[in-house]
C-alpha cells in the first residue's frame, strides 16, 4: 500500500485542484477507510487491500452518529457476540443512534468501516471497535439486508460528495469483520488484546483517526494554495490608481495589498512543507503498526502524531479559511463573482474545520497530551522527549515563563529591540520547534 507514500496524497493534491468534494471522495475511500482497514486489521483483512485499491469496493468511515460526534464515548452503536454462529450482531438502537453525515455513504459506498461497541456474552463491553460491514450490492448498490442506507441532503458546500447517513437493524457479520489488530474476540467469545496497557492500545489506536486529520491538513493548504494564487494574479494585473492619472499601478504595488497577501503566501510554502513531513511520519507510524510494532517508542509515536495532527488540522483550516477571505476582499468586487472560484473554495474549505474532529476540541486534544508531558515531568524531572522532537521546545519553558515583557513608555514599544524581545518570546511560547529535515 504504501510503496510510494506520496502517490496517494499527490493524486488526492491533482483532484483538489479540480474539485474538493472530488479530492475528498477518494481520500474518503482510498485514505480514510483504507488506512482504517490497513493500520487496524490483520493479515486476514488482506483481500479487503486489494478489493479497495482496485475499486472493487468503495469505502467510507462511520464514526459520527445523528446524536453524537465530539463525544465518541458516547457512541451507541453496538456489536454483540454470538458465539453460536461467530457472528457480530451490528445494531443501532434508536435513529438518534445512526451513523451520520458519512462521507461516501450517501450513495456510493459498500462497504464501511463502522465503530460499535464491542459486547461479549455476560455482557461485557470493550468500548468502541471498528468492524468492516457491508452496507451496499457492489453491482446494484441496493442495502444489504438489515441496513437502512441514504443521503443526508445539500450541504453548505462539497455538494459533489454524498455524505450520508444508515441504521443497523441486527445485522450479522462473520467475526472476522472486526479489525482486529488492536483487540480481538474468540471463537468462544473471549476478548483479548495484545495490548496490557490501555494507555499503549489507545495511542496505537489512534494511528487510524490520524491519517484523515493529516490528509485534511493537505487538503485546506490545497484551498489556500488556489485562493492565494488566483488573488496574487489577479492583484498583479489589476491596476487602481498611481503616480499620475494616465499611469495606474498594480494593486499589488500597494504595500497594504502585500500586507494582505504575502503572509497566506508565505504561510503556503511553511504549511505545505509541514504537512508533507508529517505525512511520512504518519507513514512510519502506519509501517510500525502493520509490522506488530509493540514497543513502548511505537506508542509514543502515536500519541505525538495524534497530537501534532490535531493541532495542525485547526491551524491549516482556519489558516485557510481567514486566507481565503482576506483573497476575496483583495479582489475587490471581481472576488466574488462566483467564476472566480473564491466562495466555492470558502465554502468547501469550510467543514476542514469541523469533521474528523472539531477544531476547538481537536485543540484541547493537543493540550491534554502536553499537559500530560508537564505533569509527567513535574513528577521525574526527566527532559521532554518524543520521537519526533516536535515536544523539545517545552525544556525551556521554566525560562520562558519567566520571562517578562516590560515597558514603561511609548517610545519603549517603538523600539525594535524591544519588539524583537517580545517575538521570541511570542516564539517561544507558541511555536515548537519542527523539524524541517525530512
Ligand atoms: C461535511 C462533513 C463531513 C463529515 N464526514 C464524516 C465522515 O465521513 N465520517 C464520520 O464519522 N463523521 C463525519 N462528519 C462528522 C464530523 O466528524 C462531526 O460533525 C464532528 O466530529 C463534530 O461533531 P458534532 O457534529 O457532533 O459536534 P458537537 O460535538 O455536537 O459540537 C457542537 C459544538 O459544541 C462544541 N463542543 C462540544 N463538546 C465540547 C466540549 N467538551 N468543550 C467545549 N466545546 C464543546 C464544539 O466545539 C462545537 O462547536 C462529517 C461532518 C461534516 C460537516
Amino acid at each position: 500500500m504504501f510503496k510510494s507514500p506520496l502517490k496517494v496524497p499527490a493524486l488526492i493534491q491533482c483532484l483538489g485542484m479540480y474539485d474538493s468534494s472530488l479530492a475528498a471522495k477518494y481520500l474518503l475511500h482510498s485514505l480514510v477507510f483504507g488506512s482504517a482497514v490497513y493500520s487496524s486489521g490483520s493479515e486476514r483483512h488482506l483481500t479487503y487491500i486489494q478489493k479497495i485499491f482496485r475499486m472493487e469496493i468503495f469505502g467510507c468511515f462511520a464514526l459520527t452518529e445523528l446524536s453524537h460526534g465530539s463525544n465518541t464515548k458516547a457512541i451507541r452503536t453496538t456489536a454483540h457476540y454470538d458465539p453460536a454462529t461467530e457472528e457480530f450482531i451490528i445494531h443501532s438502537p434508536d435513529f438518534e443512534a445512526a451513523k451520520f453525515w458519512v462521507g461516501n455513504m450517501g450513495k456510493t459506498a459498500t462497504h464501511a468501516v463502522v465503530f460499535a461497541k464491542l459486547c461479549v456474552p455476560g455482557d461485557q463491553c470493550h468500548g468502541l471497535h471498528p468492524f468492516i460491514v457491508q452496507i451496499r450490492d457492489p453491482k446494484t448498490l441496493l442495502p444489504m439486508p438489515g441496513v437502512m442506507v441514504g443521503d443526508i441532503g445539500k450541504k453548505l458546500g462539497q455538494n459533489g460528495l454524498d455524505n450520508g447517513f444508515a441504521m443497523f437493524h441486527k445485522v450479522r457479520v462473520p467475526r472476522q469483520s472486526l479489525l482486529n489488530r488492536m483487540g480481538d474476540v474468540t471463537p468462544e467469545g473471549t476478548y483479548v488484546s495484545p495490548f496490557k496497557d490501555v494507555r499503549q492500545r489507545f495511542g496505537a489506536s489512534l494511528g487510524s483517526l490520524s491519517s484523515g486529520r493529516v490528509s485534511i491538513v493537505s487538503l485546506a493548504i490545497l484551498n489556500l494554495k488556489l485562493a492565494v494564487a488566483i488573488a496574487l494574479r489577479f492583484s498583479a494585473t489589476r491596476r487602481q490608481f498611481g503616480p499620475t492619472e494616465e499611469e495606474e499601478i498594480p494593486v499589488l504595488e500597494y504595500p497594504m495589498q502585500q500586507w494582505r497577501l504575502l503572509p497566506y503566501l508565505a504561510a503556503v510554502y511553511a504549511l505545505d512543507h509541514f504537512s508533507k513531513s508529517l505525512f511520512l511520519d504518519l507513514v512510519e507510524l502506519q509501517r510500525g503498526l502493520a509490522s506488530g510494532d509493540r514497543s513502548a517508542r511505537q506508542a509514543e509515536l502515536g500519541r505525538e502524531i495524534h497530537a501534532l495532527a490535531s493541532a495542525s488540522k485547526p491551524l491549516a483550516s482556519w489558516t485557510t479559511q481567514q486566507g481565503i477571505q482576506e483573497c476575496r476582499e483583495a479582489c475587490g468586487g471581481h472576488g466574488y463573482l462566483a467564476m472566480n472560484r473564491l466562495g466555492v473554495l470558502r465554502d468547501d474549505n469550510d467543514p476542514n474545520c469541523t469533521y474528523e474532529g472539531d477544531n476547538n476540541i481537536l485543540l484541547q486534544q493537543t493540550s491534554n497530551y502536553l499537559l500530560g508531558l508537564l505533569a509527567h515531568q513535574v513528577h521525574d524531572g526527566a527532559c521532554f522527549r518524543s520521537p519526533l522532537k516536535s515536544v523539545d521546545f517545552l525544556d525551556a519553558y521554566p525560562g520562558i515563563l519567566d520571562q517578562k515583557f516590560e515597558v514603561s513608555s511609548v517610545a519603549d514599544c517603538l523600539d525594535s529591540a524591544v519588539l524583537g524581545l517580545a517575538a521570541s518570546m511570542m516564539e517561544n511560547l507558541c511555536l515548537p520547534s519542527w523539524d524541517f529535515t525530512v
